[in-house]
Formats: structure tokens, C-alpha cells, sequence
């Protein structure tokens, strides 16, 4: 039998930094050493109090399904954490938890997105965003983040891009892959949009707690948004806990109900003792003074990164408020972003993304992960210094 996959898996997408690990993991098995600056990951182990609390959980029998949308002690300690960090009013009943914050977008777009609808996101943005809304039928409509405006959006162009068949507005802050972060007065415009031009909006925040001497702003905390906010939202990136595959929505009653539905129909429930462990995240003391030590660690390897790479001969790169992410322009080496990163990978040992795998406007950038230690940190500045110097010379 040909096996015959359906029309719509065409125009899923998939993500780059998972296709250049792959490839720097085949690397590895033929003996080059690689280091890695490709994978939104970071290198931090799980805090000990947040693993003892999943053993704990499952030695006490939190090893079954779960209702769908979670247990409802863990969404309402998530309603509590919310309200508190972002100054909101959020019900419990409103929280769903997700294996993994991705979910929130899938099952919002499938709750809510018609074949023919528009959907605007940022460009260069999250490529599973694209991807996804591709999947549902719907058209992605890019708004360009600006190197200029430090990766904010231009306002008006924002405004411009709305028609009648725009249905949704994706935003990311801080953000992937330009750690730009959105100000309250860029919050504050797309709120009134939003409400003028009766548009539902993504909010996805799930590098909230890594921002560097800057108070991030949430919009779920601006009046009137709730009703048409969705915050997406996890414990992967500020706890370490990729591999746990946690994430959360506060949604709108009527999209809760129908993310429920989706679970049931999916993945059934979040592990159970993953569920209870993100208690002990969002509660003890312990979590939060390892979050601050992570978090003053990624400020410090920011800085490293972004003067280290300002220092390579056609390199110019922003310093991001948010996120893990460094975004070099790259114009200046005279090789194509694609082209740069593939050869840094083959001929210097150095995964980084092209900033091409997070939309056009990534053209002429690279992404960098400065989610490694800082001895590998300057290791993989020394090495891309080192091939840009000698391929820049001799082409
Ligand atoms: N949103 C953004 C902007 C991300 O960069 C990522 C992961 O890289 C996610 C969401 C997904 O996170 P998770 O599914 O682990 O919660």
C-alpha cells in the first residue's frame, strides 16, 4: 500500500531547532564536538524541591489520569500565581493545563479559527505559530518586528494589517527569537485594537519571568481584556522543565469548555504528578530564589553574548530586555544568514539557527541560545569569531 497522508499535513511546519539539533546530534556520533546554541532549552537542572515534589506526588499515588483540564487544586494555585504576578482577576474554572504550552495554541486555533480567516503574528516569531494556523486553514499574516525599534512592532503597520477577516492576534513577550519585549504603551494600543476591531488575542508569555531590569506587561491585565485574551503559558523555560511537559491557558469560559473537550479528545489529562509538582513551583520560596539565580545567571550570559558578538567584524546585535535568545544582524559578513549557520555548524562546530526558520523578515539574522554555560558560551564566540575572520577574508 502507498501510503497517502492528508491534503493538510502539507502545510504543517516543523521547527527548526529541533531539524539543527538533530543534525549536530549526527555530528556528535561521527566524534566532532559541537557546542550548542541552537535549542530554546536551558541547561539548568529542575530545582530539587520541585523534583521532590513529584516523587513525592507519585509515591503518593498521582499516577492516574486527572480531570481533563487538570486538578483543580493545581488550577486554582495557577490562578493564584497569575492574578499575582500579572495583577489580574483570573477563576479558576478559566485555567486548563496542557502537556505543554504549544497546546494552547493548537486548541485555540481549532476552537476558534474558520478555513479563510486571518491570523496576525509577529515576524520573525515562533515558528510553530505560522505553522499551526497553516494547519487550520487560516492565513498567517506577519507583522514586521523592527532591529530599529528593538524588535517592536511599528503601531500603525499593526493597525493597517486588520481587515474584516482578520479573526486573531498572536503576541509574544518577551519574545523568540529577538528577547525584544512589548512596552505598556505597545500593550496598551493593542488592547484598544483589539476591542475596536472585536479581535481574540494569544498572548503568549511564557518567557514572563525572564525579563532584565525590565517589569514586564501582561495584557490579560488590562481592563477589558480578559473576555478576549488567551494567556499560553508553561513551566518549561523560568523552572528548567522542558522535558515536563507542562503549560497552562487562562481563557475565556466558552474556549475553556471547548479546550477541555479537545483534552478529552487528546491527551486525556497532564501527568498527574507533573500537575502537582507545579504547586511547589508556583508556591515555595525555594522555587522562586532558584528562578532569581537563573534568571541573574541568563542577564549575565546575555551580556557576554551580545558584547562578544558585537565584537565580530559584521555583526551587529541588539541587547534584548526578555527571553534566552541573542539576534545578531549578520549583513555585514556578507554570507546569507542560511548559509552562515550552515557552515558554522559543518566548519566551526557551532549550532545556531538562521533567523530565516522564524519567517522572512529573519533574513539577514541568525539566533543565538545563550542557554549554555559560559565557558561554552566563549567557546562558541571564539570559534564563530574565528570562521567569520577567515571566511569573510578568504570566500
Ligand atoms: N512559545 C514560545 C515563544 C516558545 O519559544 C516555546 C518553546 O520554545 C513555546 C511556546 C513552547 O513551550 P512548551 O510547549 O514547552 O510549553
Amino acid at each position: 500500500m502507498t501510503l497517502k497522508l492528508a491534503e493538510r499535513m502539507s502545510r504543517l511546519g516543523t521547527e527548526g531547532a529541533f531539524e539543527v539539533l538533530a543534525q549536530a546530534r549526527r555530528l556528535e556520533a561521527q566524534g566532532r564536538e559541537i557546542v550548542h546554541l541552537e535549542i530554546g532549552e536551558p541547561d539548568f537542572a529542575t530545582p530539587d524541591n520541585i523534583v521532590e515534589a513529584a516523587i513525592g506526588a507519585m509515591h503518593a499515588g498521582a499516577t492516574h489520569y486527572t480531570p481533563a483540564s487538570g486538578i483543580m487544586e493545581v488550577r486554582e494555585a495557577v490562578a493564584r500565581f497569575v492574578a499575582g504576578r500579572l495583577g489580574c482577576q483570573v477563576d479558576a474554572a478559566d485555567v486548563v493545563l496542557v502537556p505543554g504550552s504549544k497546546n494552547v495554541l493548537l486548541f485555540t486555533l481549532l476552537s476558534c479559527v474558520e478555513a479563510g480567516d486571518e491570523v496576525i503574528l509577529p515576524d520573525p516569531g515562533y515558528p510553530v505559530y505560522a505553522s499551526l494556523v497553516n494547519f487550520v486553514g487560516a492565513t498567517p499574516v506577519g507583522i514586521r518586528l523592527r532591529e530599529d525599534r528593538d524588535f517592536r512592532m511599528d503601531l500603525d503597520e499593526l493597525e493597517s494589517l486588520v481587515t474584516p477577516r482578520t479573526r486573531l492576534l498572536i503576541v509574544n513577550t518577551p519574545q523568540n527569537p529577538t528577547g525584544g519585549v512589548l512596552t505598556r504603551e505597545d500593550v496598551e494600543f493593542i488592547a484598544r485594537l483589539a476591542a475596536e476591531r472585536d479581535l481574540l488575542v494569544i498572548s503568549d508569555e511564557i518567557y514572563s519571568q525572564l525579563c532584565y531590569g525590565f517589569d514586564h506587561v501582561s495584557l490579560l491585565s488590562l481592563p477589558g481584556m480578559r473576555e478576549r485574551t488567551v494567556l499560553m503559558d508553561g513551566l518549561s523555560k523560568a523552572y528548567a522543565m522542558t522535558g515536563w511537559r507542562l503549560g497552562y491557558a487562562v481563557a475565556p469560559p466558552a474556549l475553556a469548555a471547548s479546550m477541555d473537550k479537545l483534552m478529552i479528545n487528546s491527551s486525556s489529562c497532564a501527568a498527574a504528578f507533573t500537575q502537582l509538582a507545579a504547586v511547589e513551583a508556583f508556591e515555595s520560596p525555594e522555587s522562586e530564589r532558584a528562578v532569581g539565580r537563573m534568571v541573574a545567571q541568563f542577564q549575565r550570559r546575555r551580556d557576554l553574548v551580545v558584547d562578544g558578538l558585537n565584537r565580530i567584524p559584521g555583526f551587529r546585535c541588539q541587547r534584548p530586555q526578555g527571553a534566552f535568545y541573542a539576534f545578531p544582524n549578520v549583513q555585514g559578513t556578507g554570507l546569507p544568514e542560511k548559509e552562515l549557520a550552515e557552515r558554522l555548524l559543518d566548519e566551526a562546530g557551532v549550532a545556531v539557527l538562521p533567523g530565516t526558520a522564524f519567517g522572512a523578515a529573519g533574513q539577514g539574522y541568525i539566533r543565538i541560545a545563550y542557554t549554555q554555560s559560559e565557558d561554552q558560551l566563549r567557546q562558541g564566540l571564539e570559534r564563530i569569531g574565528a570562521f567569520v575572520e577567515s571566511a569573510v577574508k578568504k570566500p
